[in-house]
């Protein structure tokens, strides 16, 4: 699958979740991580973009550290307007990488496709 049409998956769960309707289960239910995170985080778009493994520095962390200690569920999914403003930094983090690999793919002129990602 190709590295954009994957973080496009991403966007759309975390659209959902901001709708209300979806849940996140981290690295269940994540699509860049059920393709990049086996055993360890490796070649993933958000990695690659952050600099960082196991999406440290992308909003996904103020997102777990609030879903822990202000509502403490198994289920991660909006609970409160703060959950919503922290899903939606998700979401629009997920469409700033979308667009950062569609310019990337328009300068070498291919679909983002690429070999092993340098670490
Ligand atoms: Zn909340």
């Amino acid at each position: 699958m190709n590295k954009i049409r994957v973080m496009e998956s991403s966007v759309a769960k975390w659209q959902r979740i901001i709708d209300g309707k979806g849940t996140d289960g981290g690295v269940l239910d994540c699509p860049p991580c059920r393709i990049y995170y086996l055993l360890v985080c490796y070649g993933c778009p958000i990695a690659d973009f952050t600099g960082n493994k196991f999406c440290k520095g992308s909003p996904y962390g103020p997102w777990l550290r609030h879903q822990i200690e202000a509502h403490d569920k198994l289920v991660k999914r909006v609970y409160c307007p703060e959950c919503r403003r922290l899903a939606k930094d998700m979401h629009d983090f997920m469409i700033e990488i979308v667009e950062d690999l569609k310019a990337k793919a328009g300068e070498k002129g291919r679909d983002g496709e690429d070999g092993p990602p340098r670490s």
